[in-house]
């Protein structure tokens, strides 16, 4: 970081007052709306939100409506958006504020549901004005760039206690919101990961990647190995039902939610469908393979509670996985 920090937050905080994209958690701003957009956007793409988050205000436009939903419903507005686990909490953390009132600093914001540092750093600097950093994957990029620091990013945790002394000295104390949203929205179109557009930069006077040309190769992030799996799953059709497997309520992942049963390996013959997807550093391939009820690989299977025929015309009023609700309705089309 080269330069005054005063110059810097007046070039940034200017540029992003001219140049913010129209979001509409910031066209039309609010706790809730904060929260609810702060709980979609991990790990989630803003232009995947964006459809969500409007049919989300339609349906919760309150805490005390969100609070009062039941989880079921709560969970199939969620749908298509993945880690559900997001969907419950937020239901919850509505619940506990709707009982307990608005936790006023981070501090307080963490003791409540789904609320890492993170989270608690950007609902209270944007909704509640508390000179908080937050520091995401893109203000990591800009950090690393604007300080030339060319030490391995080995895990968000790990950079981001590296660089909160440097984001602490930058924050603009009168603005916390406006100046944290700018960092992010920085790194999200102007500072990319790839061919950054310096040129248009409001701080490339700041920057010292940019000074040593090294803007390219900053952050440095190690490799990690991919992880790859194969998944088998059954389609099993008894008439007009359909066999789904139903997690369950406790567990980590896609907890009550419904997907195809798994099958311990592949029967003989080629998959209905064939299909590959990316979950953190793993890479999954799930075939699909029409099995008939009383095939041995389905096991115990029909017998385990968790295990339900679903009728064909129900299964829109039933939480599928994302991708599962696709893969259904492919087949389906297909005539299967
Ligand atoms: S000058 Fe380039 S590398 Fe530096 S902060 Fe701006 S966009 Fe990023």
């Amino acid at each position: 970081m080269r330069g005054e920090f005063s110059d810097f937050r007046k070039r940034l905080l200017r540029w992003f007052d001219r140049e913010k994209r129209d979001l509409p958690w910031r066209a039309e701003t609010s706790l809730y709306r904060t929260v609810v957009s702060e709980f979609m956007l991990q790990q989630t793409q803003v232009e995947t939100v964006l459809p969500y988050f409007d049919r989300w205000m339609k349906r919760f436009p309150d805490f005390a409506s969100l609070a009062s939903a039941s989880e079921e419903a709560v969970l199939r507005e969620w749908e298509g958006l993945g880690y559900y686990s997001r969907a419950r909490n937020l239901h919850r953390l509505a619940r506990s504020i709707v009982e307990k009132g608005v936790p006023r600093d981070t501090g307080e914001w963490r003791q409540r549901p789904g609320i890492g540092p993170y989270t608690a750093a950007a609902i209270s600097s944007i909704a509640q004005g508390l000179p908080e950093p937050v520091i995401d994957g893109n203000v990591i990029r800009v950090l690393c760039r604007l300080n030339n620091d060319a030490g391995p990013v080995k895990s968000s945790a790990e950079a981001q206690k590296r660089l909160l002394p440097l984001a602490r000295e930058l924050m603009d104390d009168s603005r916390p919101g406006d100046f944290n949203e700018a960092l992010m929205e920085l790194g999200a179109v102007v500072c990319r990961k790839v061919r950054p557009a310096c040129l248009l930069c409001p701080v490339s006077d700041h920057c010292r990647a940019r000074a040593a040309g090294t803007q390219e190769s900053i952050p440095v992030i190690p490799r990690k190995a991919t992880l790859r799996r194969e998944v088998h799953r059954a389609w099993v059709r008894d008439g007009d039902r359909l066999l789904l497997h139903f997690n369950n309520e406790k567990a980590s992942r896609l907890a009550g939610m419904a997907e195809l049963p798994t099958l311990p390996k592949a029967p003989p013959g080629p998959p209905l469908l064939t299909r590959s997807r990316g979950i953190s550093s793993e890479r999954i391939r799930e075939s699909i393979h029409s099995i008939s009820p009383a095939d041995p690989l389905l096991g115990s299977c029909l017998s385990r509670p968790e295990t339900r025929w679903i009728a064909l015309g129900e299964l829109a009023s039933v939480s599928l996985s994302g991708p599962h609700r696709r893969w259904i309705r492919e087949l389906l089309r297909q005539g299967h």
